[in-house]
Parts: structure tokens; C-alpha cells; sequence
């Protein structure tokens, strides 16, 4: 049976001998994060990977993600209540943004967390993972309305985020999308098309999902450059800021996977669902590069984490 023991002195060492952790006091978050704080959250994000979400993953694999008759998804045993838990502890809340519920601590913290729990569960670290690039992207480019709308809810885990990029016929190159966007009198648009491929797609997890979509707008120029970013959440949000009814957006299948069954990795089909532009018209794939680089950074942690665990489960096997 593989066993995870997260690296937290291993951490510290490089935090503060290798990296020399104080030299950062002046940069954003770092001041309220002082080397003892950071080793106090580190071993509390230790002891959740190892006792919590370690435990799910070979299970979790092998039940996997099931897609059922009426659309919705299900997540393997375990997983809704390690959620729940992981939101209890505000550990998607680490680095994001204060006026939004975050606590502003260092990106390098989050990232830490985000090792360990990729470590122990890679296919349940995704969900948070992707939600995090989502309120990166939001953070930086959506207006102040979405911000509210949507923001809070996402950092505290309630909703979460995913990145819809890729088409049936086009993966690497987005200059041939086709899902398209309708404005409507109000400001918002219309989205309908197919999305392939996308983690975390549906799930039973949180109460609403919040796509972000790249879809072309009517007479949008061709190619790259007619591109622009959306927001599409599956649920609208009703008037007191909850999840309310359905928006034409439905998981059509679960993609077939070597592992990670644990993440739904989902077809979606948006058939004229709400959406509402984040930034601007046609730069959509600039305001979406930020939750692409950030799902960069997110790939390398998995590259990490997987060879920490292949370490430790082989040295005691060689043992
Ligand atoms: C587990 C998993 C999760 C994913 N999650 C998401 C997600 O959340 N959201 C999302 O939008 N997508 C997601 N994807 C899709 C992923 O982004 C695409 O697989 C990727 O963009 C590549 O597209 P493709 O598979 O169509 O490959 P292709 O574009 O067909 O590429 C196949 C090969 O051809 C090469 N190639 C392609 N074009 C050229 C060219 N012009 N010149 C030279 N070489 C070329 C590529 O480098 C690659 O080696 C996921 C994929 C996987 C496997």
C-alpha cells in the first residue's frame, strides 16, 4: 500500500536556508506570514494530506468519477467530505485576495499546500486547483461586478472553477474555436458549443461551477484574434447571491482517462447558456493566459509532487 509523509522540514529547510525565506518581508502577503506561522500552516496542510486526503486516492481511483443518467457527476467515496473539510479549513483561502474572502498570505505557502495535497491526491487536488486559476483570472481581468458575484464564493470553496479551452477539433490551436457568443440587449452574451477535455467539468462537490469559457462573438475576426473570455456558471446566481436555476450548461460525458479517475475530466455542452464578458472584446485569450500560466505552475507542482511520492514508496520498497 503506497504511503505519503509530506516533506514539511524538508520545506522549512529550503524556505529558510536555501531560499532565505526573511529576504521576502517586502514583498505582498510575506509580512503577515512569518516563518513560524508558515511552519505552523505547513504541518496543520501535512497532516490533512497525509490523514485526509492520502487515504482517498487509491480508492478514489479505482471507483473514479461517474457520470449519471440525469448529467450530474459523482464523485468517488470520500471525496465530498474531504471537501467539505478542506473548504472548514479555509485552505483554498490561503493566497487570494483579502477584499474577497482570501487571507493574502504568499503565493509560495499556497503553493507548498498545493504540493503536499497533489502529493496525496492529485486527482482531488485539481478541483481546488483549477478554482484557484479561475479567481486568478477573475481577479485580474473581470469587472468589479463579477468580482462580487462571483469571487467570494469561489475562494471559499463553495463554487468552484474550471478553464474551457478545448474543442473536439482543436486542442492546441485556438484560432479554430467555434463556440460562439450572442450579445443580448442587457450586456450579457449567449454562449453555445462543445468543450472537450475539461478537469473538473462537473461534479458533486460544491453547490455551483463557474466555466470560464473562450467562445468567438458574431463577426468576431478570424483565428486567435477573435477571441474573447466568458463567464458561465452552470447555475444562475439568483438575487440573494446563491445558486439558483439551471443555465443550459450539461456534462455530456467523462472522457476516458489512464488515471486521475478521481478528477472528472468532462465534455461539456453549453447550449445558449448566460454568460458575461471578462475583460475585453476579442483579448480573451490574453485575460485567460492568467489561468493558463497559473495551471502551469499547477502542472509542475503535480511533476513534483508525483516524483516526492514515487521517491518515498521507493526507497521503502528498496528497503
Ligand atoms: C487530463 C487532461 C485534462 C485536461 N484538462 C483541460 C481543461 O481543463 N481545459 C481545457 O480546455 N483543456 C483541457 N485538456 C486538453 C488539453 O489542453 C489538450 O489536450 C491540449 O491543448 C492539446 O490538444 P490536443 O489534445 O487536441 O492535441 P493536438 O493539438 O492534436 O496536438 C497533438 C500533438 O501535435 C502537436 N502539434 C499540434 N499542433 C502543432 C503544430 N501546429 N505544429 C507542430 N506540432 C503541433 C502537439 O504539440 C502535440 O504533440 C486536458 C487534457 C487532458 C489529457
Amino acid at each position: 500500500m503506497p504511503s505519503y509523509s509530506a516533506p514539511v522540514d524538508d520545506t522549512l529547510f529550503l524556505l529558510k536556508d536555501v531560499f532565505g525565506y526573511d529576504r521576502y518581508a517586502d514583498l505582498p502577503g510575506f509580512s503577515d506570514a512569518p516563518l513560524d506561522l508558515v511552519e505552523a500552516i505547513l504541518r496543520e496542510g501535512g497532516k490533512f494530506a497525509e490523514e485526509v486526503l492520502q487515504p482517498l486516492n487509491q480508492s478514489g481511483d479505482r471507483q473514479g468519477c461517474v457520470r449519471n443518467d440525469d448529467g450530474t457527476v459523482t464523485t468517488p467515496d470520500g471525496f465530498r467530505k474531504a471537501y467539505q473539510a478542506f473548504c472548514e479549513n479555509g485552505w483554498g483561502t490561503l493566497a487570494a485576495h483579502p477584499d474577497y474572502g482570501g487571507q493574502g498570505l504568499p503565493h509560495t505557502l499556497a503553493t507548498v499546500v498545493n504540493e503536499f495535497a497533489s502529493s496525496a491526491n492529485m486527482a482531488f487536488a485539481m478541483y481546488p486547483g483549477l478554482t484557484a486559476g479561475a479567481v486568478a483570472a477573475l481577479t485580474t481581468h473581470a469587472s468589479e461586478d463579477l468580482k462580487k458575484t462571483f469571487l467570494p464564493n469561489m475562494i471559499a470553496g463553495t463554487w468552484t472553477g474550471t478553464m474551457n479551452l478545448t474543442e473536439p477539433h482543436c486542442g492546441t490551436d485556438l484560432g479554430l474555436i467555434r463556440t460562439k457568443a450572442v450579445p443580448q440587449t442587457d450586456g450579457s452574451y449567449r454562449i453555445t458549443g462543445t468543450k472537450i477535455f475539461i478537469s473538473a467539468g462537473e461534479h458533486d462537490l460544491a453547490e455551483n461551477i463557474i466555466h470560464l469559457v473562450l467562445a468567438r462573438i458574431e463577426g468576431a475576426p478570424e483565428g486567435t484574434k477573435g477571441i474573447s473570455l466568458f463567464v458561465v456558471p452552470r447555475n444562475q446566481v439568483a438575487s440573494d447571491g446563491t445558486a439558483g436555476d439551471a443555465n443550459g450548461v450539461s456534462c455530456g460525458s467523462i472522457e476516458h482517462k489512464m488515471g486521475i479517475h478521481g478528477n472528472a475530466t468532462c465534455v461539456m455542452n453549453f447550449d445558449d447558456a448566460a454568460g458575461w464578458l471578462v475583460g475585453e472584446e476579442n483579448k480573451g485569450l490574453k485575460a485567460m493566459f492568467i489561468m493558463m500560466n497559473e495551471a502551469r505552475l499547477g502542472v509542475a507542482v503535480q511533476g513534483l509532487s508525483q516524483s516526492e511520492v514515487a521517491y518515498q514508496n521507493a526507497v521503502t520498497y528498496a528497503k
